[in-house]
């Protein structure tokens, strides 16, 4: 991945609702030693994930950077007093939390903090399936939808990250009676079309549902209306959708269907061409941490850093 004779180190942490994985990888994106640490309280498990990444540099050397990809919403203004804090969140304990600075003063390297998706959008752009785009857009949909977009190379932030699950859909003329699960909005994406949303409906994951299920063609449809969205407001070159939801056999063909459907031949790109699924694997979530890693790494005037 990079072309510097001297092999450098980075400390690399995805941090999810139910878990973090945290992991030291090298500047060619080879993973040297990861770890699984439980989601549970913040001082609980961002002092084992310090703990852990402590030990890890005393055996493996010491990281130039560390990138977090973290579960949201995030503070990212670098000039803000509250940088790197995760914000409200409904996850007990969480409000309010300072992460990104916490391990910066802990570890006293420089630290690139952002969220989950902006952090996958950027890896993909970089090493997977958004190579060579100007403007790439990564989805996940699983236990919520969540998107980040990357232009010219860096993620979208502006007041904060953009938040492209919680915009509200038309509805499906079948799903009119679903009032929706999400706490802030009912019937955005994220409420309608997110794993939980379809466990609300159908009891079930979309995966275990049989083939001629309707719930197929309505979550298709709605993340259809979203990657048409997308394309009108961004005109990403590639739009890539992750998450568990999209591992359901098929569904990706059903949102080409249904883009193509209602695009109406508009917009540039074939759907076949746009709307395709992650190529970096398991590896996504600490490639995602490597990405940012090394943005801060460039970064001169790091935040946080001693002195
Ligand atoms: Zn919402």
């Amino acid at each position: 991945m990079g072309l510097s004779m001297t092999p450098r180190l980075y400390g690399c942490v995805e941090a999810g609702g139910t878990k973090f994985i945290v992991g030291v990888v090298n500047h060619q994106g080879e993973v040297l030693d990861r770890t699984r640490i439980e989601t549970r309280g913040p001082d609980e498990t961002l002092g084992a994930a310090t703990g852990w990444l402590m030990d890890a540099r005393s055996r493996l050397g010491e990281f130039s950077a560390l990138g977090v990809a973290s579960f949201g919403p995030l503070a990212l203004n670098r000039d803000a007093p509250d940088w790197g804090y995760i914000t409200s969140t409904p996850k007990p304990g969480w409000s309010h939390t300072d992460f990104g600075g916490r391990l910066a003063r802990s570890l006293g390297i420089p630290v690139g903090f952002d969220t989950d998706v902006n952090g996958a959008a950027l890896a993909e752009a970089r090493w997977g399936a958004g190579r060579g785009q100007r403007i790439c857009t990564y989805l996940t949909i699983g236990t919520g939808i969540g998107g980040g977009t990357v232009a010219n190379g860096s993620p979208l932030q502006g007041l904060g990250h953009p938040e492209m699950g919680h915009v509200r859909p038309p509805r499906h003329p079948d799903d009119l009676d679903f009032a929706g699960v999400c706490p802030f909005h009912d019937d955005c994406y994220e409420g309608l079309a997110s794993g939980p949303a379809i466990q609300a409906r159908w009891g079930a994951r979309l995966s275990e549902l049989t083939a001629d299920h309707p719930a197929h063609g309505i979550i298709a449809w709605y993340l259809g209306h979203l990657t048409l969205s997308l394309q009108a407001m961004l005109t990403p070159g590639r739009i890539i959708l992750g998450g568990g939801v999209m591992e359901t056999p098929g569904l990706i063909h059903e949102v080409r269907r249904v883009a193509r459907q209602l695009g109406g031949g508009y917009f540039r790109g074939s759907p076949e061409e746009v709307i395709v699924p992650p190529e970096l694997g398991d590896r996504l979530g600490l490639l995602a941490g490597l990405a940012l890693a090394m943005d801060a790494d460039a970064c001169p005037t790091p935040p946080g850093r001693p002195g």
